[in-house]
Parts: C-alpha cells; sequence; structure tokens
C-alpha cells in the first residue's frame, strides 16, 4: 500500500477552507435575496450571522467555487431554520380530536377547513365534522356547508343565531355522541388583529381544549403574517401553522420569519383555490424558493457525490492490493474513528454488504480504536512491515510501552491477521473490480 487511507483525505481538504472574505462577499447577495423574498429584517440579520459564522472555515469541495460552497452551506442553514424535520396535523389525542382553525378574515380558515377535512377523510380514513363558528360574516356559515357537501365532510347543521362557544360545545357532544374522529372548528375572522377576535378565540379555546390550533396565513402578506403569528401565538397558543395561498408570487419569505419568530412548526401550505390545493411543508422547496439558487445547491451536493465515489474507489484499489502492513492498519483505524465506525466506509462501498459481515466477525471493537493506535505505535518500524517477529518479550514490552496487556496485543494482531485475509480474498474473488464497475 502506497500513501495511506489519511493521505486522500488531506488531499481533499488542502482545497482550502472559505475565509472571512469569501463568506462576506456571497452573504451580500444572500441579505439581497431574503429580503426580496419578504424576510423579516431582524431574521434576516440573524439568520446571515448564524449562517456565516457556519460557512467560514468550512472546507471547499472540489470542482465548486467557494461562493458556491458558501450558498450550499446557506441553504442547509434554511432548511435547518425551517424545520428540517416535517411536522404534520396531530391526531394523536381521544376522539373526537377538536382542531381549531384561527387566523385573519380572508386568510383562507374556511378553505383549508375544508382541504384538511377531505383530505383526513380521504386519505387517512377519518371520519370528520366541521362546524362554523363564524357568525359575523354573512353567510359564512353556509360557505362551510356547502364546502362540505362538495367534499363528502359532514358539518354541523345550522342553528340561527346562535353564538360560536355554543356552537363548539354543540359541535363536540355531537361529535362524542355520533362517534367522530375529529371535529374541525372554523372560527370567524377580522381584518386586524383585535380585542373582540382574540376574546372570542380564546373562549372558544377555553372551552373545548383543541389538541391542534392551525392558524392560518396568507403567505401574500408577508411580514403582517408575522405579527398576527405573533400575537395569535401570545394569546391562545398555535401548534402549527398554515400558510395559504403559497401558490401566488410570494417567495416564502413569511414562512422564514414566522418559524424564526413564533418557533412555531409550519405544517401545511395551501396551493389554489381548490379542495385537492393542499400541501405537505416541504422545507427544502421553500429554501430553494426563497434563495432562488436552486442550480447552485444541486451542482455542490453533485460534487460532495462525486468525492464519495472517489474516496470509495481509492479504498477499494487500496484493499485490492491486498498487501497491507500495520501502518497502514493504524491509518485505517484512525480514518474509521472520524467516519463513525466500520459502517460508515463500508456503505461508500457497494455490493458490500455481505463482506461487512465477514468484517465484522473479525471483531472490529471501534471503542478500542485508541489503544489499539497506542499499541501499533509501541512498535518498531520493522515490527510493524513483519509481524512474525514479535515474540512473547517483544509482545510483553510493547504491552508495557502502549500501557496495555499482552492479551490486548495478542488480541490485535490476530485482528490485524483477519482483515488482511478478507481483504486478500476480497482482491482475489474480483468482487473488488466487480464493486469498481459499480462505481463508475
Ligand atoms: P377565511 O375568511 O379565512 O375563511 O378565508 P376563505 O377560506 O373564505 O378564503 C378567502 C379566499 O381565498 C377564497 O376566495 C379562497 O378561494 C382563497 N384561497 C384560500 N386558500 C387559498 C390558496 O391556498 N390559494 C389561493 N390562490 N387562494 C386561496
Ligand atoms: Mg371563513
Amino acid at each position: 500500500l502506497t500513501g495511506k487511507l489519511g493521505d486522500v483525505f488531506e488531499r481533499l481538504k488542502r482545497r482550502g477552507a472559505l475565509s472571512e472574505s469569501d463568506v462576506q462577499a456571497v452573504m451580500r447577495e444572500v441579505r439581497v435575496a431574503l429580503l426580496e423574498a419578504d424576510v423579516a429584517l431582524p431574521v434576516v440579520k440573524e439568520f446571515i450571522t448564524k449562517a456565516g459564522e457556519k460557512a467560514v472555515g468550512q472546507e471547499v469541495l472540489r470542482s465548486v467555487t467557494p461562493g458556491q460552497m458558501v450558498v450550499k452551506i446557506v441553504h442547509d442553514q434554511l432548511v435547518e431554520m425551517l424545520g428540517a424535520e416535517p411536522e404534520p396535523v396531530d391526531l394523536n389525542a381521544p376522539a373526537p380530536v377538536p382542531i381549531l382553525m384561527v387566523g385573519l378574515q380572508g386568510s383562507g380558515k374556511t378553505t383549508t377547513t375544508g382541504k384538511l377535512a377531505r383530505r383526513l377523510t380521504q386519505r387517512d380514513k377519518k371520519k370528520v365534522l366541521m362546524a362554523s363558528l363564524d357568525v359575523h360574516r354573512p353567510a359564512a356559515q353556509e360557505q362551510l356547508r356547502i364546502l362540505g357537501e362538495q367534499t363528502g365532510v359532514a358539518t354541523l347543521p345550522i342553528v340561527a343565531g346562535e353564538q360560536p362557544v355554543s356552537i363548539a360545545k354543540r359541535a363536540m357532544t355531537v361529535g362524542r355522541l355520533q362517534g367522530y374522529d375529529v371535529v374541525m372548528l372554523d372560527t370567524a375572522g377580522r381584518l386586524h388583529v383585535d380585542e373582540a377576535l382574540m376574546a372570542e378565540v380564546a373562549s372558544v379555546h377555553d372551552l373545548v381544549q383543541p389538541h391542534e390550533v392551525l392558524l392560518v396565513v396568507d403567505a401574500m402578506t408577508g411580514q403582517d403574517a408575522v405579527n398576527v403569528a405573533k400575537a395569535f401565538k401570545e394569546r391562545v397558543g398555535v401548534t402549527g401553522i398554515v400558510m395559504t395561498r403559497v401558490d401566488g408570487d410570494a417567495r416564502g419569505g413569511a414562512a422564514l420569519s414566522m418559524r424564526a419568530v413564533t418557533g412555531c412548526p409550519i405544517k401545511l401550505l395551501g396551493v389554489g383555490e381548490k379542495m385537492d390545493a393542499l400541501e405537505d411543508f416541504h422545507p427544502q422547496r421553500i429554501a430553494g424558493r426563497i434563495l432562488g439558487m436552486g442550480d447552485v445547491v444541486s451542482l455542490v451536493e453533485k460534487a460532495a457525490e462525486t468525492i464519495e465515489k472517489d474516496e470509495a474507489e481509492r479504498l477499494a484499489k487500496k484493499m485490492a492490493k491486498g498487501d497491507f502492513d500495520l501502518d497502514d492498519m493504524a491509518a485505517q483505524l484512525r480514518q474509521l474513528r472520524k467516519l463513525g465506525g466500520l459502517g460508515g466506509v463500508m456503505g461508500l462501498l457497494p455490493g458490500i454488504g455481505k463482506m461487512k459481515k465477514q468484517l465484522a466477525g473479525a471483531n472490529i471493537d471501534e471503542k478500542q480504536l485508541a489503544h489499539q493506535e497506542a499499541i501499533i505505535s509501541s512498535m518498531t518500524k520493522k515490527e510493524r512491515k513483519d509481524i512474525k517477529l514479535l515474540n512473547a518479550s517483544r509482545r510483553k514490552r510493547i504491552a508495557a510501552g502502549s500501557g496495555t496487556t499482552v492479551q490486548e496485543v495478542n488480541r490485535l494482531l490476530k485482528q490485524y491477521q483477519d482483515m488482511s485475509r478478507v481483504m486478500k480474498q476480497m482482491g482475489k474473488s474480483g468482487m473488488l473490480k466487480g464493486m469498481m464497475g459499480g462505481l463508475m
């Protein structure tokens, strides 16, 4: 083996780390992109600082420019802030599960109530009851009834003159008595957040203790939507956000502000007026939309893939040669530790499943890697190239020198023999060649 696995990584690294000025140059553009996407200024500032700190000093992948690298880091940070894990609507509560829909007038509450009820009914096979608590806008209750007819979802019969809290109470009773899984309560909105609106929502909230409080906000209203979200969160609590009109021109910046300011997960997106225009929230998609630099991101992702492939090829070639001494083993142990164990390295090689088992049989205990390195470094150069030299007294000396025991030294040598045997087998069987073919 000429050159160790470690050298490969060293060489890759030598492409250099991102400097402060690399990062700053790109951050200026990112800042403009975020502001254009209607992300709130304080959020932009905080984001730029965080992403910048993360980027400086990071290694630049081969075949991409430092600028492209920064964009990718920014993108990943954006995805993380938007919530990398999707958070679906949670129905994990005793039936009927109350879901309260809140928000300003015209934000899309009634439409979203219909969309979500339809989805829960058709996709999740839930028995859903919808009730409109909007006694302020003429024909609001009728609007929901018609949506129910269109989608085949039950609505609570309308009683003229009944007040919101009383409607909510009746809806929960009917839900319980008639075996509904979910009761969706569509509330009234106002043009602005005001005390009358909040008091009404709060009293309904106190009564039904909803399992989900979904705040519906219009993505087109940008920063206003964030202020609305703050107000609702403080007054009634919000368990999730639905952004509507994401089908319009809005670039989704409100999503980032919303998430950053309220900490509430964005659960759903409304992408049209039709009843099937409801999507789960995909942070990746929104991040791409906010940054508008999707091409750069996929370019860097491709470069990262290529490097993984290169590493795998180099590793395979080295193994194929089959001559493998204890120095190489020490280098590999170090590398294994860095890459999160044998599984990590082997995972890079396609078709390695069988070999992995064999190597696992060679009893490689990742926790002992440090001890093992110490043992190897206590050997002389000659001993490392030829373990046949290692008689009992030499083994004793090595154990003493490395602060280990003779048993541990023996175990390491046995492991080394196992490893080199497996590698020779791999070379002979032509499996490595097959694997290499698969890689190209
Ligand atoms: P509410 O006052 O909050 O109940 O709002 P509505 O549900 O009545 O919706 C107000 C208007 O917005 C209606 O014309 C809806 O069709 C429309 N709307 C709701 N959600 C969306 C959406 O995701 N995309 C688009 N383009 N229009 C929507
Ligand atoms: Mg409505």
